[in-house]
């Protein structure tokens, strides 16, 4: 039979149980260890009338405690019986000395005495069954023979006659106060119930005891509300001994389960020696060693006839605490644990706000708070990782209610072991947790999700489900200077979005570039339509050029967002996305009217107009009305379609051939000059130039990007070469340096277009030069 910690000691006199000292005797005997014998002795403690009173109990006890070495032990089989081992001594003499020094502590009036009975075995094999029996043996002929004293010897035997004699059955006990230190206890309690001030007076309040007892510390430990391990709550260090190392800070589940356990049958556990301890708890005691503590006592704090933690008093040497300390010391945990309680109570209180009910998890708020002071606190990488059950609702629905809440409690208890040091995890809702994690390497830290999934995959088969479940999680690796959670959580969870259509178990990273366009995307879309009633596009003009005959033969239009802060947004921003949400139409519409009303002015003013190239989207030109939407505007605004150059980009042509040659002949037909724009960035095939109507083909500034080779020269010019033959013109746009002049003029290109010539601008800027040039205006 394995005793619980609980059976081992007993509660009047703080040493073993008969049970537990059978155990450990039996476990020094076995151990084969050479020694040269040990002694075992029953003492009973005897009245001529009435009952022996239990403070002669203790004082005996008491002073044989006193009295053992290092290993020995003293235990208490039986009401007034004690039974004491003193292993490797087979002499007489020490069992004698003892008895005579426990005998002095009996009162000198009420008729007390002593009788023991012992045996000895002198190094040969044998059990603690054999010693028990001489030593009952033993007991058994003193009493009958009036002897204090018998001993039996390793060869002799001795068989009783009477067969019945098991030990007195030990009376149930409750302490009873009378020996304490009483002017203490009323000391402490005006300390506690006249300041008002709760908390920081308990830790003054253990450090009063501490000075009382001499003893070096006194702390709190109890046990956290949710379930996750013990803590030190309150440390009421005097010397040096105390808490120092942080892991003492928290205790396990496990080890402080077992430990309370026991407690909670002790009233007071004392313990004189560390060592003592081991045998209850080789774990705690452990700790104890580690905190410096050479002996104790510890009383458990009750709530609700639950023991919820234990307050301690230390020292750093070994004592025998008296047992006057003992009783006052339980007398003045009695009132600290009264002092805990309210103080427990509002915790509890605050717990309940911040917790999710059902499975005690904290709730999204506190996640939050707290999150943000980890977030600033941190010493180690942190990711934000929001986590969902795939198909919880169809769990719900098709199962039950309870089916769905016991998994969501399974996964918070799995949460709680999972995450450790400062991280944290709540659940936000429903089927929605979110977690702190920590990482030191990203591949840590997808190992560690990789193990999460497969722990909550295993759910079903720890609560024997017949269904499988998933989970898709979204991951936020925090950045230096993030420190809003809510942030944090709301790209997590966009990240665990792109994976909705998952039926596995998965991951994914939220992509801050990516996420940060798709937000300025957003705003953009929000704003485009108003921007275009403010009037926020303003159409710019680019100089094209004839290099031979020096001087600006067109223009193109270019547009801008200038928005109302003056920030001017370029179109490779917001083009792009007006071609996906279908705005560009009614973009290029606009620039469009915008050149008509210029031309219309410039003929108004009797000037020859210059012909402007509008660029109309790809997009644009497969909707069937296009056309006919750009003449009525020409039209309203009288200019001739011949003013008017479309210029459409060369890919435009690639993707639907037939139909683009359809409406570039309809363009032709109506009078516009049609350009083919960033000609050479696709596969522009020569054979389709052959059968486009187009009147001006546009070199992409690619080329003039980089340096050509000689192979890209040959095409370039054979291009332009055929160009010429075809009837239709060339232009280079991009065009920066004299370098790229000179090379111009190498593949036999007139048209000319780039900042050499003039950057974009407001057409005020190149009104008084187009003119005067022109020889007009
Ligand atoms: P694109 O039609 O090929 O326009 C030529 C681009 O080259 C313009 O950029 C112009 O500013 C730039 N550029 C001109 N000379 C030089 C130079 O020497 N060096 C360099 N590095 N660049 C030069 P922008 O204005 O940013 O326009 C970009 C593109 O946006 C245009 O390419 C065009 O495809 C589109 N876009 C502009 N306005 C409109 C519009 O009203 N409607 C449509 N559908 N697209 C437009
Ligand atoms: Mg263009
Ligand atoms: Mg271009």
């Amino acid at each position: 039979m394995v005793l619980k910690g609980k059976d081992r000691l007993d509660a009047l006199t703080g040493t073993w149980t008969g049970q537990a000292a059978y155990e450990i005797i039996t476990h020094y005997l076995t151990t084969g260890e050479p020694w040269n014998g040990d002694s075992l002795f029953l003492l009973e403690v005897l009245r001529a009338e009435g009952a022996v009173e239990r403070s002669v109990l203790q004082d005996v006890a008491f002073s044989l405690q006193k009295m053992l070495k290092r290993m020995d032990i003293v235990a208490r089989p039986g009401e007034s019986c004690f039974l004491v081992f003193l292993l490797g001594s087979h002499h007489r003499t020490d069992i004698e000395q003892m008895l005579v020094r426990a005998s002095q502590v009996l009162p000198e009036h009420g008729g007390y005495s002593i009788v023991a009975g012992g045996a000895i075995s002198e190094g040969a094999t044998t059990t603690c069954e054999q010693l028990l029996y001489k030593a009952k043996a033993g007991l058994f002929r003193a009493k009958h023979t009036g002897q204090m004293i018998d001993i039996l010897e390793d060869a002799e035997e001795y068989r009783p006659e009477e067969s019945d004699w098991a030990f007195d059955p030990i009376a149930e006990y409750v302490y009873d106060s009378s020996s304490a230190d009483m002017d203490f206890v009323r000391e402490m309690m005006d300390f506690f119930y006249s300041d008002e001030r709760q908390e920081p007076a308990i830790e003054d309040g253990i450090r009063k005891m501490c000075s009382h007892f001499g003893a070096d510390a006194g702390y709190i430990i109890e046990r956290k509300h949710g379930g996750k391990g013990y803590e030190l709550t309150y440390n009421g260090k005097v010397a040096a001994l105390g808490v120092y190392n942080n892991n003492l800070k928290e205790i396990p589940c496990l080890v402080g389960d077992r430990y309370l356990e026991l407690l909670q049958a002790q009233d007071v556990l004392v313990c004189n020696r560390i060592q003592d301890l081991e045998k209850l708890d080789s774990i705690v005691a452990e700790r104890q060693k580690m905190r410096g503590s050479r002996s104790l006592m510890q009383c458990p704090i009750m709530e609700s006839g639950e023991c919820v933690g234990y307050i301690s008093m230390n020292d750093t040497r070994e004592r025998v605490w008296t047992r006057s300390e003992v009783m006052t010391f339980y007398l003045v945990s009695k009132i600290i644990g009264a002092q805990i309680l309210p103080i427990r109570f509002q915790r509890f209180a605050r717990i309940l706000m911040d917790h999710d009910r059902l499975t005690e998890a904290w709730n999204y708020n506190r996640f939050l708070s707290e999150g943000k002071e980890r977030l600033s606190n941190a010493s180690l990488l942190q990711a934000v990782v929001t986590m969902d059950i795939k198909n919880f609702k169809v769990i719900n629905a098709s199962f039950s209610y309870e089916m769905g809440n016991t998994i969501l409690v399974h996964i918070s208890r799995l949460l709680n072991s999972f995450t450790g040091g400062s991280e944290c995890f709540a659940r936000i809702e429903a089927d929605k947790f979110i977690l702190l994690l920590e990482y030191q390497s990203l591949n840590g830290l997808q190992h560690r999700l990789n193990q999460l999934i497969r722990r909550i995959e295993q759910i079903p088969e720890d609560e024997k489900l017949a269904f499988d479940i998933n989970c898709i999680m979204g991951v936020c690796l925090v950045e230096p200077g993030d420190q809003d959670m809510s942030v944090l959580a709301d790209h997590a969870n966009t990240a665990r979005k792109t994976l909705k259509d998952y039926h596995k178990s998965a991951y994914s990273f939220y992509n801050r570039e990516a996420e940060q366009k798709i937000v300025k995307e957003r705003e953009l879309t929000f704003r485009m339509k108003g921007a275009m009633e403010n009037r926020e596009f303003i159409v710019y003009y680019q100089p094209k050029i004839s290099l031979e005959k020096k001087m600006v033969i067109g223009l193109e239009a270019l547009v801008r967002w200038q928005m109302r802060d003056g920030q001017i947004v370029p179109p490779d921003e917001f083009i792009p996305l007006f071609e996906k949400n279908g705005f560009i139409t009614e973009l290029d519409l606009y620039v469009y009217e915008r050149v008509c009303e210029l031309i219309e002015s410039w003929m108004q003013e009797g000037k020859t107009p210059l012909p402007i190239a509008v660029n109309i989207s790809r997009l644009h030109i497969i909707e069937p009305d296009f056309l006919d939407a750009l003449i009525a505007i020409s039209r309203k605004h009288n200019v001739p379609e011949k003013y008017l150059e479309l210029e459409i980009t060369e890919s435009a042509f690639l993707h639907n051939p037939e139909m683009v040659l359809e409406v570039a002949k309809d363009i032709k037909k109506q009078g516009f000059v049609l350009t083919m724009d960033d000609f050479g960035t696709g596969y522009s095939s020569l054979s389709l130039l052959k059968d486009l109507p187009v009147d001006i083909i546009k070199l992409d500034r690619d080329f003039f990007r980089k340096v050509l080779n000689t192979r890209e020269k040959v095409i370039v010019s054979n291009v332009i070469h055929m160009a010429k033959e075809l009837n239709i013109q060339v232009i280079s746009e991009g065009i920066e340096t004299r370098e790229h002049e000179l090379f111009l003029k190498e593949i036999g290109c007139d048209l000319a277009q780039g900042y050499r010539y003039g950057r974009p601008a407001p057409i005020e800027q190149y009104l008084p030069m187009l003119y005067e040039k022109n020889g007009e205006g």
